[in-house]
């Protein structure tokens, strides 16, 4: 097991038919925590994919260094790194059955004489023989029990005979598992692994992988683009843009405390509603002319900023269908979606005419066109000044470094 450091890592790809050359990543630092399983998100192109394939050895870093354990890796080759990487696409050998993809990267974690490949050749090719006949290599038979091991682990043993074309998405995924997991890296490294999957499947492997992760401990990096991975997978979640690091967390803290607006708008589905406010003294906002109370920690915070127009944030259950007041909001309902276990209304603000979107109970009766009124959860707001950086209080910034816990998976 090993903790993993990026270290002022940049990566710069050649110009192609006389482009620009793209940097992708710029003077990165990440820190992933020995066992822990760090999510990392973020839109498509910002680089999450690359920065995978520096760790694995498939692309060579610009600048700065990789550590995995005390090891800087960035003169190693991909074989040598201890780290082993799930590709979304699987990535099996199609002429090879499920046994031998489990088993292919322990037959090739060191070079082997002429003679010992020739043992473990017969090995192979006496091993259906009845037990008298067999000749056995002890290496073979370490690799086997091996693939025993993880097929089981993984539920695959009815399948070890079959061809990859022989198999569903998700048992092809579970053999791409067992081959990362048959080598006992020190780093796993998952590159939207399920996105192929169909979404029941998703939900059972998604907790499969969890599971595993906690079992082996395996220190973990996950690319997704789904928010329910990025919330309930990992201890913690780091979200790239443009090459860089905006915001490294736990995903509550991530989900309340965004620190900056587009960490506010990326983390959280539907998205953080963005409204522009002015702040009027201390614990006190302006919206559309009304005064609404902010309360929490932002509200000593505010004092300094009186007169300043920023932007305000407000999650959709922050907001709430409420009778008409002077201190809600009126608004227009243009669209309603009913989930079921609830329903989210996308309303315009009469004044000011911004679209808000309102998480409400499933049985509140809405249609579009209809008058509504809205009251601010007081608690709710979030702020993010011109430049778009939070105003964080305390107790957001200074969140104490837990150790991880891995949240429980719910669905
Ligand atoms: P993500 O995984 O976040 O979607 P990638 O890491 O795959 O992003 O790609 C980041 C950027 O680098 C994209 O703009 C992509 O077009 C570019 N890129 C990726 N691989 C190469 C390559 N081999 N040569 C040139 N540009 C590349």
């Amino acid at each position: 097991m090993a903790d993993v450091r990026f270290h002022q890592v940049g990566k710069t790809y050649p110009p192609r038919r006389g482009g620009n050359p793209v940097e992708v990543l710029r003077q990165l630092d990440l820190h992933i925590e020995d066992g822990e399983f760090l999510v990392l998100v973020g839109p498509s192109g910002c680089g999450k994919s690359t920065l995978l394939r520096l760790l694995a050895g498939l692309e060579a870093t610009t600048s700065g260094e990789i550590y995995v354990g005390d090891r800087p890796v960035s003169h190693l080759r991909p074989a040598q790194r201890d780290v082993a990487m799930v590709f979304q696409s699987y990535a099996l050998y199609p002429h090879l059955s499920v046994a031998d993809n489990i088993g292919f990267g322990l037959r090739r974690s060191r070079p082997r004489s002429l003679c010992e490949q020739l043992l473990d050749g017969i090995h192979r090719a006496t091993r259906h023989l009845p037990p008298a006949l067999r000749i056995p290599s002890e290496r073979e038979r370490r690799i086997e029990r091996r693939i025993d091991e993880v097929a089981a682990t993984l539920e695959l043993e009815p399948l070890l005979e079959r061809r990859p074309k022989e198999l569903s998405g998700g048992q092809k995924q579970r053999v791409a598992l067992g081959r990362a997991i048959a080598r006992q890296p020190a780093v796993f490294l998952m590159d939207e692994p399920l996105s192929n999957l169909d979404a029941k499947l998703r939900t059972g492997t998604r907790a499969q992988i969890v599971e595993l992760q906690r079992r082996l401990g395996t220190t973990t990096l996950y690319v997704t683009h789904d928010q329910v991975e990025a919330m309930t997978m990992g201890h913690r979640i780091a979200v790239l843009n443009e090459g860089r690091l905006q915001q490294l967390g736990t995903p509550m803290q991530l989900y309340q405390w965004p620190a900056n607006l587009f960490v506010a708008q990326f983390i959280g589905s539907p998205a953080m509603n963005l409204l522009p406010v002015e702040v009027a003294g201390s614990g006190q906002l302006l919206l559309g002319g009304r005064r609404f109370p902010v309360e929490g920690p932002l509200e000593e915070l505010l004092g300094e900023w009186t007169g300043h127009r920023i932007t305000g944030g407000l999650r959709p259950e922050h907001l709430r269908l409420a009778p008409a007041t002077n201190r809600n909001l009126a608004a227009e309902v243009s669209h309603c979606e009913a989930l079921g276990n609830e329903q989210l209304i996308t309303c315009r603000l009469l004044e000011g005419s911004h679209l808000v979107l309102v998480r409400a109970a499933p049985d509140q009766s809405v249609s579009v066109g209809q008058t509504v009124h809205l009251e601010v959860e007081p608690t709710g707001w979030r702020l993010f000044d011109g430049l778009g950086a939070a105003l964080l209080p305390a107790e957001a910034v200074a969140a104490p470094r837990q150790e991880p816990q891995l949240p429980v998976i719910g669905q």
